[in-house]
């Protein structure tokens, strides 16, 4: 009997974690990320047996965060690739800073995961035990990401890790073809309840719009999160032969840099490096300079204005009624870039810093604010074509519907269901036997 035990991800997005438990008793990880609220931001706590490895879909902190917690309770293989470990690596010195080491946890087990990581490949068998295998598949939801096939005691298990099978200007999408027959889904549910709008209109309304201001001597801020998007929007801007100046700034110089190294996981490299020869990195020295300047684009983190570079540049903009702050990524409730697109008015306050320059900012909006949905993620329908892409062994299919809210991973439970699936949205907490 193979043993499924979600120890978060269920019913919520964070902290994303499952267990799973052979015949034996020997167990495997899939992710162990960290949640952003003032409670439960770890994965629950449980016994983890005979734990044989830990699989890592990607190096997003909602799945990587608490790597370096397991690191204080035991040393196992740590499977991923180079990239996402590289990339990991840098987000999590980062949640430990930015934190003020308020996680039970520090560099000294980032050291301890280091020397436990082990780079696997897409598309190869590795094993972790008798009858224990893990392979990777590309996910498309970053460059990097793989959905992760578990085979133990001969059932098949596919845990989508974060998915996106439309193929963007970044990284090809995932490929429910190329996965092995199947006894169990275990899927992200995140869009369950919504469809993306047309993705090339998107990106034309985009360009126009970014257009029209820096031709009208403005500037264009472009919040961003410094893994993926950043660098998906500046090959948007490629694409359609923008030809104003681009600005890099913050978390996002140090990632981009790390995925020079890595130029198989990209859809088209050398077009992704011209790309980058055409944009500039803001330094601390230039940074004023640049400041004062105008028609220009900057695309820095944090993509929900919660922090980062984008605190330089934003009173500037928000005062000026011919520049434009154009979101490019989701926006959790309640945070400085959600309230500023509901309510107009930027208000930014950083208690854990006094002397932060940008403290205190209470600004009505006079420029430009508006939204763009580029996901990375599949949505309600890419979700379902994509799972009526997947082969199973026979009639009797289970699917988990995990990384959504409760009504996205419930509603996406029944409409399996509605399809022939033996489905649910599990509790983190709960355990389930294959
Ligand atoms: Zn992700
Ligand atoms: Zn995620």
């Amino acid at each position: 009997m193979v043993v499924i035990k979600f120890l978060g991800g269920a019913r919520e997005v964070g902290r994303s974690a499952v267990l799973i438990k052979s015949n034996k008793g020997k167990t495997c990880l899939l992710d162990y990320g960290v949640r952003f609220t003032e409670e439960d931001r770890l994965p629950i706590d449980t016994d983890l047996g005979d734990l044989q490895a830990i699989a890592l879909s990607h190096c997003h902190i909602d799945h990587s965060g608490a790597l370096p917690y397991l690191y204080t309770k035991c040393e196992v293989p740590l499977l991923t690739n180079a990239l996402t470990y590289q990339v990991s690596e840098i987000l999590l010195r980062d949640l430990i800073k930015v934190s003020h080491h308020s996680y039970p946890f520090g560099h000294k087990e980032l050291d301890i995961m280091r020397r436990n990581t082990i780079f696997l490949e897409n598309n190869i068998r590795y094993k972790i035990d008798d009858n224990f295998f893990i392979t990777f598949y590309n996910a498309g939801h970053i460059p990097g990401s793989v959905s992760i096939l578990v085979e133990v005691d001969n059932k098949t298990i596919l845990y989508t890790g974060d998915i996106n099978n439309q193929t963007t200007n970044l990284i090809n999408g995932a490929d429910a073809k190329e996965i092995p027959k199947l006894d169990c889904l275990i899927i992200e549910s995140t869009y369950a309840l919504k469809d993306h709008p047309n993705r090339e209109e998107l990106e034309k309304s985009f360009i126009e719009s970014v257009v029209n201001i820096t031709e009208n001597s403005g500037k264009v801020l472009i919040p961003a999160f410094g893994v993926a998007r950043s660098q998906e929007i500046l090959l948007m801007l490629k694409k359609y032969n923008f030809h104003g100046k681009v600005y890099l700034d913050g978390l996002t110089k140090k990632i981009s840099a790390t995925y020079f190294d890595h130029p198989n996981k990209f859809k088209d490299y050398p077009f992704y490096k011209r790309a980058f020869s055409d944009s500039k990195f803001v330094t601390f020295k230039n940074r004023k300079k640049v400041r004062n300047k105008s028609n220009y684009v900057m695309i820095t983190p944090s993509g929900m204005l919660k922090g980062g570079a984008a605190l330089h540049y934003i009173k500037d903009v928000l005062n000026d009624a011919h520049s434009a702050i154009y979101m490019v990524g989701y926006q959790a409730e309640d945070t400085p870039g959600n309230i500023l697109m509901e309510t107009g008015v930027f208000k930014y306050q950083d208690n854990r810093k006094p002397l932060n320059a940008a403290q205190n900012m209470h600004i009505k909006a006079k420029c430009d604010v508006n939204y763009f949905d580029f996901s990375s993620h599949a949505d309600s329908s890419q979700l379902l074509a994509y799972v009526e892409d997947l082969k199973f062994k026979d009639d009797h299919r289970v699917a988990f519907c995990i990384h959504g809210d409760e009504k996205a991973t419930t509603t996406f439970a029944k409409r399996l269901a509605q399809r022939k699936f033996n489905s649910v949205a599990p509790e983190a907490g709960e355990t389930y036997k294959l």
